[in-house]
Order: C-alpha cells, then structure tokens, then sequence
C-alpha cells in the first residue's frame, strides 16, 4: 500500500475564476466613469458583442445580463409552446425556461456516449404538441447537430441549443452557434469566459436580433411604442468591461487548462474504473470541465464515496448533473421523467465526476489530485 498523499492545505474547488490583472479592469471602469454611461447599450456593450459575435461564428448575437434570460427570452422569440422536448442531463435553468414560458419539458434520454440527448429517442418523442427541441451541448460535447436539423426540416419544430458549456466548440471548423435556429451561452463567474454575470445569444436570423433585442428591454421601440411585452435582460457596461477584459485572456486560460487536462487524461485512465470523458478530435476541447466516469465495480468504491473522500483531501469535486432535472420535486410528477424512461441518464447521473479544472491549478496540482485519486481506489476505502 503506497503511502498516504498529503491534502491540499487550502480547499480546491472544481474551478476558480479567471481574474485579470485589476489595473486592466479599472482602466475599463475610467471610460465608464467619464461617460457617465453604466447600461442600455452603450460602448462597452457595443464592443463585446461585436467582438463576441465574431469570436463565436454567430450571424447575429445579443448580449444577456445572464444566460437564463438569454434562454428565456430565445423561447419567447421562438414562440415555443406546448410541448419541447429536453435533457434531463443538465443544469436546473435548462427545462426551468420551458416552465416560465409555459412550456410542458418533454425529458429525452441521453446517448451513452456523447451524453447528449438521442435523437431517435427525442424523436420518438413528437407529438401535435411539440414546438421545439432544447439541446444541451453537454460539458462542451455537442449534441447531434446533423439529425436535429433533419428533424427541424421534417417536422417544423424550432431548435434551441443551451451552449452553456461550448464556448469556442467548433464541430469540424464549424463553430456550434452555426448549427439550430438559437445558441445560449452563459457568462457566469464559473464558465471559463465570464463577465461575473451574463449571457448572449447566437440566431442564424436577423428578423430573430430584432425581437430578442426589443424582448430584453422591455419590448420598448422608442418613447411612445413598446410594441411586445418584454423582460429586462440586458447586459451592463461593467460586466460588459469585465467582459472585453476577461476575453483578452481566454486563449492563455484556455492553453493553461489544457496542460491541467492532459495530466489528467495521461493518468487517470490507468486507474480501474475510472474513465476520462473525452471529445472528438474534430471537436475540440472548451475546457468547461473535466469529467471522470466512476464504475463502482471496477473501482472497489462509489462515485459517492471517492466524491466524499476526496473533501478529506481538501478536494471538492462536482457531481454534474446530479441529480438528474427530472428528478427534482417540480419536475418529478412528468411522465416523461419516470426513470424507467431514462435509463442511460439516470445511470450516468450517478457515474459522472466533474474534478477540479483551471488554469492556476497547474500541472502540479493536476498531479497531485491523480495521486490521491489513486490512492483512494487502490485502498477501496
Ligand atoms: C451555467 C449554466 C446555465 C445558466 O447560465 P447563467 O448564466 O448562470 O444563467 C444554463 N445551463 C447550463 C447547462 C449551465 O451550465
């Protein structure tokens, strides 16, 4: 038995928010100061989402003060209703924006490898009632985009894609936001690319810009029409600037990232029972997560436990995405979220790991976390 590693002597968290230098950020603040201009569109905001839109591939892009609104505000503007058909594989936001827009989740299991919902399945699933598709591009893996598009033509529905995780993917050169009729990214303190809070938009239509411009901000065409009933989901110039700042440094936490993941990828697959999610090679790597899939058996201990004995290491792991969506209590009474339905979801729900992964983290700290990993399944403790 090989000896005990020793634990972190700070806690690790599964990531850590890229943070420029401060003096990049103040001098974005000195413009806002002397503009005396802090939200409705003004030049900080102008600059990101042109800088964005180009960043991304988007045809047409529209900043969000998170990516809950921007989902939201994309499924008013694609007049969803009745019934749209989702992952339960997912963050709660996902199916919650189909709830606020009065939209019955139709839950679809996922496909076992990608993790991404099966398109026989989600077909399988239409009905008079079905408006649209929600996709999630899972932890960056992208969701069938080709039989999505097959079964928008075929069947008139609208496809909606929550990119939360895809910043940057590209699916052979092509970047994601090319692909269904709406993309959502998020730009929350958590996501590699953040500005603290925000989101933005991605259509492929410009009659789409316009109403999801006037639907963040209230529906309001000018001092005396306001011609819908919209929201307030605009982004700020603060987070805008924090934006602009924070994407002059992506490539560098991105290739920082990489170094921490391939020491995990190097490693962590020689351990039984532990499986390194990976990408396709024609798809690229957004450095949202890192994910491991535990086999308890292989393994000699749990998911649960190495989750647990990891905080005795001064490591806390996620388990992204558990529970399952169609397992919370507001969801539960579906009958598309009986788990018999659900079984390739409901059993990777209790595989998956999410393991520390940011740019500080270095390859020392990647190294470290794989020893104790190591040491927790030969121990089967
Ligand atoms: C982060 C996240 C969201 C929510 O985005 P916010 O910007 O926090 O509103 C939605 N869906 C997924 C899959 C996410 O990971």
């Amino acid at each position: 038995m090989r000896q005990k590693p020793d634990g972190f002597a700070n806690p690790i968290y599964v990531t850590k928010p890229m943070l420029p230098p401060l003096g990049e950020f103040t001098s974005q603040l000195e413009d806002i100061w002397d503009s005396a201009w802090l939200t409705n569109g003004g030049a900080k905001h102008a600059a990101l989402e042109a800088a964005l839109a180009k960043r991304l591939g988007a045809r047409h892009f529209s900043l969000f003060n998170n990516g809950t609104s921007a989902l939201l505000v994309a499924c008013q503007a694609l007049r969803l209703a009745g019934e749209v058909i989702t992952t339960p594989f997912t963050f709660p936001a996902t199916p919650h924006v189909l709830h606020w827009n009065n939209v019955t989740p139709v839950f679809c299991d996922i496909d076992e490898e990608t993790l991404t919902i099966d398109p026989a399945v989600a077909e399988a699933l239409i009905t008079p009632r079905t408006t649209g598709v929600l996709g999630v591009h899972v932890y960056g893996m992208p969701c069938d985009v080709n039989a999505f598009e097959r079964i928008r033509e075929q069947y008139g529905v609208k496809v909606l894609y929550d990119g939360a995780h895809a910043f940057g993917t590209e699916i052979d050169g092509k970047p994601v936001a090319e692909f269904g009729d709406a993309t959502m990214y998020s730009f929350h303190a958590t996501k590699l690319f953040h500005s603290a809070e925000g989101g933005g938009l991605a259509m492929a239509d410009e009659a789409m810009k316009r109403r999801v411009d006037l639907l963040k901000n209230f529906g309001i065409l000018n001092e005396t029409e306001v011609i819908m009933p919209g929201t307030n989901g605009k982004m700020n110039e603060v987070q805008a600037a924090l934006g602009l700042v924070n994407l002059a440094h992506y490539d560098a936490e991105h290739a920082a990232r990489q170094r921490v993941a391939q020491v995990y990828l190097s490693r962590l697959d020689e351990i039984p029972g532990i499986t390194c999610f990976r990408l396709p090679p024609n798809v690229g790597h957004s450095m949202q997560y890192f994910i491991v899939r535990v086999n308890p058996q292989a393994c000699g201990v749990s998911r649960d436990r190495l989750y647990d004995m990891l905080k005795q290491f001064n490591v806390f792991s996620r388990r992204y995405f558990y529970p399952l969506c169609s397992e919370h209590n507001c969801y539960r009474a579906l009958p598309s979220a009986d788990p018999g339905r659900l079984p390739i979801a409901t059993r990777v729900s209790r595989e998956v790991l999410a393991l520390p992964l940011y740019g500080e983290l270095g390859e020392d700290g990647a190294n470290r976390i794989v020893d104790i990993i190591q040491y927790i399944c030969n121990g089967k403790q």
